[in-house]
């Protein structure tokens, strides 16, 4: 079986990349990342998903990128702002270069595993602006892993990252976990880190939205 990474947040877009890389055969493993989120309630979401899921490794990697913050994600001192679907302009809870330095440690797990594929659950088009979720990034981040390894650059055995979500909705994507048995009751998706989503963030609004527009009730709201 081939061996693929799948970066697992906890949020339902990694989670139902997780078992789409289940549904196409790979033998997954999980890397999920503690970097000094105020919503470190995810981290628990994560490991319950990937238990359920069954993959064959899972791992937490810290990185206190709270040290510097620069984002109301990993600096506390700022607020998160009040959600709003329609925003055009970049949210205070984009954390500085954030999936260029998970794309980096997943590709060093993978060459260290001999993983090949790196799964990300990515999207342009619901996202927040946030810059390192669109195509031509995940293709510049490809290249340059490929350069960067012993695999792509001398062994001629390329890392592929799979963004499977990038040109897809969330709606799409929650149609998609549906049908592949993905358990969006253990996933969060709330920016802040308390017992209950708050349901006013944008990440509580996006996730609202995708549930109602996909036609389903979202699991971890049920009582
Ligand atoms: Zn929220």
């Amino acid at each position: 079986m081939k061996k693929a990474v799948v970066l697992l947040s906890g949020g339902l877009d990694s989670a139902t990349a997780l078992y789409l890389a289940k549904s196409e055969g790979f033998d997954v493993h999980t890397i999920c990342f503690n970097y000094g989120q105020r919503h470190d309630r995810e981290l628990n979401a994560a490991k319950e998903i990937a238990d359920k899921a069954k993959v064959t490794e899972h791992r937490v990697v810290s990185i206190n990128m709270n040290q510097w913050g620069g984002s109301s994600l990993t600096d506390k001192s700022m607020d998160i702002e009040h959600g709003d679907v329609n925003r055009t302009d970049i949210p205070v809870t984009y954390v500085p270069a954030r999936n260029m330095v998970f794309l980096s440690l997943a590709a060093s797990y993978a060459e260290a595993i001999g993983a090949q594929d790196i799964f990300i659950g990515v999207s342009e088009v619901d996202y927040s602006g946030y810059v390192d979720c669109r195509q031509e990034f995940i293709d510049a981040m490809e290249k340059t892993i490929n350069l960067g390894t012993v695999m792509g650059a001398e062994k001629n055995q390329p890392i592929q990252i799979h963004a499977p979500f990038v040109n897809k909705t969330k709606s799409e994507e929650i149609a998609i976990g549906m049908q592949l048995g993905v358990d969006y009751g253990l996933t969060w998706s709330c920016y802040n880190g308390g017992k209950e989503p708050c349901g006013t963030c944008d990440s509580c609004l996006l996730r609202a939205k995708a549930f109602a527009e996909a036609g389903y009730e979202d699991p971890a709201l049920k009582q």
